[in-house]
């Protein structure tokens, strides 16, 4: 028996390896297993399928060990794994590598470190101890090291048993070392056994009311004298809310043997104890507007939820959720941005509360592990809200996927490859499960509404918002004028800082956004006109204030800043361009009493980064939101009566036939964050180019017209979705030969392509991290066949790269690049 094996690796072939007598029984499709490859190594892949046929090729090896008693990658997932693979133009390794959490992902470099906490429950053996101990004299060690140190040849297994006793742990990055999450509970000291005992306790309190106070808490909350003298207990923090009291007290109680602490081991994932919500009942529009999507799910078609912001999509979706999970079914609420996961979470807490899981990257990877298995097991989670990765989940049992935001590019993987789409994977997903798709947005994609005009997708639409408030007023102001008068005040136009004025003294709140391409601030010299770049990319460094520092945002190089010009050495160095620290800095000069919050990819590294951000707006601790486009995404504020867009120019003149795209959905999205609630809103909108149609269609809220001009467009000039794009990226460090391999790979294509094929071009940015780029663009009639196209393509580009002197070329392709 033989099985193939998918390995981490970028070759595009799958490895066949031997199945020895002794584990025939346990080498399964969708378990992992170890087995060495090349000279050395010594590698964990998937088993992909099992056969009789020996490769021709090449001798096979016998797998070395089996990692997993039963499957942790379902058939279902492996059958998507290849569609990727196909679609996408990749390797099944490398889907591999994006899909599985590293807990699940052993590899010879994986580091392994001693979780300090563990203590045996039972004996260990002797190889799990000799690997224990030699862990524990370091931080961390790789695979490979253990093997080298313990002499065992293969140490997976044993690694494998010591990450499930929780001994030691996986991890990228071991600072956010996993450990198990504990709290603090609290119970009556053991000494007090009887009411006698207690009422000495009260005795001793008397003069001491703050204590007193927590006791009487306590014994309230945990069920009374008589449960409380049994052991009842109750969490710390319970406690500490219920009695409204500092820490302090319930210290002194612990001193003085009254009550007693322990920890408790609570799952990482959020317990869910308050009582759950009922759904809303809709209004009438909404309530048409869920038939027609049941219809839709009936007629076995997706369904495209075209509502307006604030139209209620939200409150649809959690009927429909509720609905499939009355059915026995699961459901994937899809999200582009872990900034909305906040707002949504709670909402879907409140309906589902242990039903629900979460997926996404700001997680730790433990927390990964514990969906990917919880799913797998089908044992608890029947919705799952999570970010694109989510697609590569263990489902067993899908009946709904909700794509909310459809329209966003974030849903699109960019590096390193699989290239993924998460919406199309989610509609390939449903396909395989019989599962129905709900895609939702206020600013359809163009591709997603012409599939709907097309009778691909069935559309819905939701024209009012609930309650019927109206869409904000949207008022253009024209900057070129104002900056010929000179009454700009920096970034700010007259009409701006009025009603920024108005709705600050009507205690109101604003929200302005800042887009950031090309607006990210950097230094140039006042003499020679130099801007410090990076060394390694093409681009410029920008200035990060708080630092002091200039950083690449492609490489993340950083360097002190200088304070002559390293071209001419002149103290002339001035800042330039503007990101959302400068618009905070002239708010502050022209409102100086205003508490303002900003929102960017620095305020919001951290896991609670966009949780902060939001809660203290949303609770009124701070006046103005200024961010980036993170704040255009589906956010929902009550008391945000103003939003100002700063800048329109920077979006509609990006060199891109989507930017008009963008710039209405960016646009009518941050719109949709003023007036949601009582009262009608404004939007300020500054352009220098106020004629422009695009600004027109935003003002007039009209989308159909937008999409009609659009649509004509894509179509004269053949771009998506009449035809399909591929880019190819040629990388190189050394420029002339990227160009030669560029222009040879071009001119391969063309003779199977024709006149599909365009470039080589050097695109926008043409080096980065030391390589050199060129990109060729392949423009491919929809009919045309992805799997025949994928082939002839991969010829040429193995031609290509067989030849010598292009042997360090790589070639990367993007399927519909967005
Ligand atoms: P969308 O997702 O379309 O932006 P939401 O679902 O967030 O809209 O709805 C906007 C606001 O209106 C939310 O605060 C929501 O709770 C409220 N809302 C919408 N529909 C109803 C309803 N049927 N009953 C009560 N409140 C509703
Ligand atoms: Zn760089």
């Amino acid at each position: 028996m033989f099985a193939d094996i998918i390995l981490p690796v970028p070759l595009p072939l799958l490895f066949t390896y031997e199945i020895p007598s002794e584990l025939k029984n346990e080498v399964q499709t969708g378990c992992r297993v170890v087995v060495s490859f090349g000279k050395k190594r010594m590698l964990s892949g998937v088993v992909f399928s099992l056969h009789n046929k020996a490769p021709e090729a090449y001798e096979t090896k016998p797998i070395l060990s089996v990692l997993d008693d039963a499957p942790v990658i379902t058939t279902d997932q492996l059958q998507l794994w290849q569609w990727i693979a196909d679609y996408y133009q990749c390797t099944l390794g490398e889907v591999y590598k994006a899909a599985l959490p590293s807990g699940l992902k052993l590899e010879s470099e994986t580091r392994i470190a001693c979780n300090s906490d563990f203590e045996a429950e039972s004996p260990l053996s002797n190889k799990q101890s000799e690997i224990l101990d030699f862990l524990s004299g370091k931080k961390q060690a790789s695979i490979q090291e253990i093997n080298d140190v313990t002499g065992l040849k293969n140490s997976y297994p044993i690694v494998k048993q010591l990450i499930e006793l929780e001994a030691v742990f996986v991890n990228e990055r071991i600072q956010q070392s996993y450990r198990p999450k504990k709290e603090p509970f609290l119970s009556l000291h053991p000494g007090i056994h009887n009411e006698n005992d207690l009422r000495l306790r009260f005795e001793q309190l008397e003069r001491a009311p703050k204590q007193l106070h927590c006791l009487m808490t306590f014994l309230q909350k945990s069920g009374g004298v008589e449960s409380a003298l049994k052991g009842g207990e109750i969490a710390k923090k319970e406690l500490l809310t219920a009695s409204d009291s500092s820490a302090a007290p319930i210290a002194e109680l612990i001193k003085k043997e009254i009550l007693q602490q322990s920890q408790h081991v609570v799952s990482r994932l959020d317990n869910w104890e308050n009582t759950l919500k009922d759904k809303k009942p809709l209004s009438d529009e909404q309530n048409t507007a869920l038939n027609e999507v049941k219809e839709g799910f009936n007629e076995n078609r997706p369904v495209l939820l075209h509502g307006v912001t604030s139209s209620g999509k939200t409150e649809l979706y959690i009927h429909l959720i509720d609905d499939a999970i009355k059915q026995g079914r699961q459901a994937l609420y899809l999200l582009p941005e872990i900034a909305l996961t906040t707002q949504i979470t709670s909402r879907l807490k409140a309906h589902f509360g242990d039903k629900l899981g979460i997926y996404h990257s700001k997680f730790s990877d433990a927390e990964r592990v514990e969906v990917w298995n919880n799913l797998l097991q089908h044992n608890g989670y029947e919705v799952v809200l999570g970010v694109r990765s989510a697609i590569f989940l263990p489902f067993t049992n899908l009946g709904l996927i909700i794509v909310d935001e459809e329209h966003e590019s974030s849903f699109k993987q960019y590096d390193p490859a699989p290239r993924y789409h998460a919406r199309n994977v989610a509609l390939v997903m449903a396909r395989q499960f019989n599962a129905n798709v709900l895609l939702g947005t206020a600013t359809p994609s163009i591709e997603s509404y012409f599939n709907a005009q097309t009778g691909k997708y069935k559309l819905v639409e939701l024209s009012t918002r609930y309650e019927g408030i109206e869409l904000p007023d949207i008022v253009v102001v024209d900057t070129r004028d104002a900056r010929r008068r000179k009454t700009m005040k920096g970034l700010f136009s007259p009409a701006l800082t009025e009603a920024m004025t108005t709705a600050l003294n009507r205690k109101e709140q604003v929200i302005l956004f800042q887009n950031r391409r090309g607006f990210a601030p950097y230094l140039e010299c006042t003499m020679c006109a130099h801007i410090p770049k990076c060394p390694h990319c093409d681009v410029s460094l920008t200035y990060h204030k708080h630092l002091n520092h200039l950083v690449c945002h492609y490489c993340g190089y950083t360097t002190p800043t200088f304070t002559t010009c390293p071209a001419c050495g002149n103290p002339s160095l001035e800042l330039r361009g503007f990101g959302t620290q400068k618009v905070e800095e002239e708010i502050q000069q022209l409102f100086p009493e205003a508490r303002v919050a900003r929102m960017d990819l620095d305020t919001t590294r951290s896991k609670k980064g966009y949780e902060n951000i939001i809660s203290s707006f949303e609770n009124g601790e701070m006046d103005i939101l200024v961010g980036t486009q993170m704040v255009t995404k589906g956010l929902d504020f009550d008391r945000v009566s103003l939003v100002g867009i700063l800048n329109a120019d920077g979006m509609l003149n990006n060199p891109d036939f989507r930017a008009f795209e963008r710039s209405f959905q960016m646009m009518a999205q941050v719109s949709g964050r003023a007036g949601r609630k009582n009262r009608r809103g404004t939007v300020v909108l500054q352009t220098s180019n106020p004629e422009h149609p695009v600004i027109d269609f935003v003002k007039r809220n009209d989308f159909a017209a937008f999409y009609q001009q659009q649509i004509e467009e894509r179509q004269a000039y053949k771009y998506p979705p009449f035809y399909r794009l591929v880019h190819l990226t040629i990388r190189h460090k050394n420029q002339n030969v990227t160009h030669q391999a560029a222009v040879a790979l071009g001119n391969e294509l063309r003779k199977v392509f024709g006149s599909r094929v365009l470039g080589p071009q050097m695109p926008p940015i043409n080096k980065i991290q030391d390589l050199y780029l060129e990109r060729i663009m392949l423009k491919m009639e929809r009919k045309a066949s992805v799997t025949k196209s994928k082939q002839l393509m991969q010829n040429c580009i193995n031609t290509i790269l067989s030849q010598q002197r292009w042997r360090y070329v790589a070639v990367a392709a993007d399927v519909d690049p967005l």
